[in-house]
């Protein structure tokens, strides 16, 4: 069977063309299937009934099986998806006033070892399909109640949940293509974010197939204390990140980087680092997300002091960075960063963990 989930439009035309159907009815059906989040052929009166026939014998519309669902006092839910009965990924749903966001998983795991991730402890298992990432927004938009006429729920993405989306990149780009489509979830592309560890090819790549707004994971104001947190930074250290940075804001729908920067109480969080990160960024328009450290078990970081989380973002502002400290959102259903674990097959010696609030 063809999981049409892991059809954006122009997959979908061409499925279509070649079992002889005309490019409109692609539109018509990634409609009920997306914003309808319908996967009944039945259902979907306005298709041909002939054209349902065949669809029926040949496709399904399979999205990720839900395992929990936790609501948090605060509002914000989170869902344990079952993706392929060995991994589970997780989906946050994170309501506020005027908007409401879905931060969605790319990867089963992830291979780039941050010191201070939940996901990057539990090692790399595999990428998820588009039928995968995208399924999560089917999923949440559908137990928040979406049909075609409501009003939308999910207003924004972020690309924040477990995985380097950039290290999956076709399958991301897949699914961020169906998040934008006005016949998929129409969603604007200033709405979209994909969040970065800095693999430089790829935000290249990015910004020629599908630009979208960028968070940068900094963390660390030299390449010293990057290479420690941050593996990554041996392959692409931050000079470098930075001048990716400024070629990107060219085709960004975006004008400014949202930079995010975790605060680990004495190893990046003291004025001097402020100072130093100031110097670091100046040729960059930029905003800072910082987001004090979310501990999690076993993990040998700590967080800063309110204070020290304070005058960090002061140093900043004075400088004139907008710099937001990030709300700890769903904390007690461990659905704050860096602690979606998922349940992932553990591939590594590392310490295997399994989280479920
Ligand atoms: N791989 C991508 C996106 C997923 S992580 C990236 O690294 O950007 C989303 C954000 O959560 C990143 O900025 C990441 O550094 C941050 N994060 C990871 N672990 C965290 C933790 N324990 N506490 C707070 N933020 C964390
Ligand atoms: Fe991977 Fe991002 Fe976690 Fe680093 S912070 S291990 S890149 S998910």
């Amino acid at each position: 069977m063809i999981n049409l989930l892991n059809f954006d439009l122009s997959k979908l035309t061409a499925y279509f063309q070649s079992i002889g159907e005309r490019p409109f009815r692609a539109k018509q059906l990634m409609r009920q299937i997306h914003l309808g989040a319908c996967d009944d052929f039945d259902a979907m009166t306005d298709i041909a009934k002939s054209l349902r026939l065949k669809l029926q014998e040949n496709c399904d519309i399979r999205p990720p099986e839900i395992i929990q669902e936790h609501t948090s006092t605060d509002g914000t839910k989170k869902w344990l998806l079952n993706v392929d009965n060995q991994n589970a990924i997780e989906t946050v749903f994170i309501p506020e006033e005027n908007r409401g966001t879905l931060c969605v998983s790319t990867q089963a795991g992830c291979a780039l070892d941050c010191a201070f991730c939940s996901t990057g402890k539990q090692g790399f298992n595999r990428n998820l399909t588009t039928a995968e990432i995208i399924g999560q927004l089917w999923v949440a938009n559908r137990a928040l109640g979406a049909t075609p006429k409501n009003e939308r729920v999910i207003s924004n993405v972020v690309m924040m949940g477990m995985g380097e989306p950039l290290a999956n990149f076709d399958n991301t780009v897949s699914a961020l293509k169906i998040m934008l489509d006005d016949y998929g979830y129409g969603l604007s592309r200033r709405r979209v974010t994909v969040s970065t560890s800095g693999l430089i090819p790829q935000m290249e790549r990015l910004s020629q197939e599908c630009p979208t707004a960028l968070a940068v994971s900094l963390h660390a104001p030299n390449d010293d204390i990057r290479n420690k947190i941050m593996p990554i930074n041996q392959k692409y250290p931050l000079k470098d990140l930075m001048n990716a940075c400024l070629k990107y804001l060219q085709f960004a729908p975006r004008d400014f980087i949202t930079f995010e920067y975790i605060l680990l109480n004495g190893v990046n969080d003291e004025a001097r680092h402020a100072q130093e990160l100031l110097d670091l960024v100046k040729s960059v328009p930029c905003k800072f997300n910082l987001i004090p450290f979310n501990p999690f078990p076993n993990s040998p970081f700590r967080q800063p002091e309110r204070e020290s989380v304070l005058r960090f973002r002061d140093i900043l502002n004075d400088f004139g960075i907008v710099a937001t400290i990030r709300k700890t959102r769903g904390d007690d259903i461990a659905a704050a960063c860096g602690q979606l674990a998922g349940q992932v097959k553990d591939k590594t010696r590392r310490t295997h963990k399994f989280q479920v609030a």
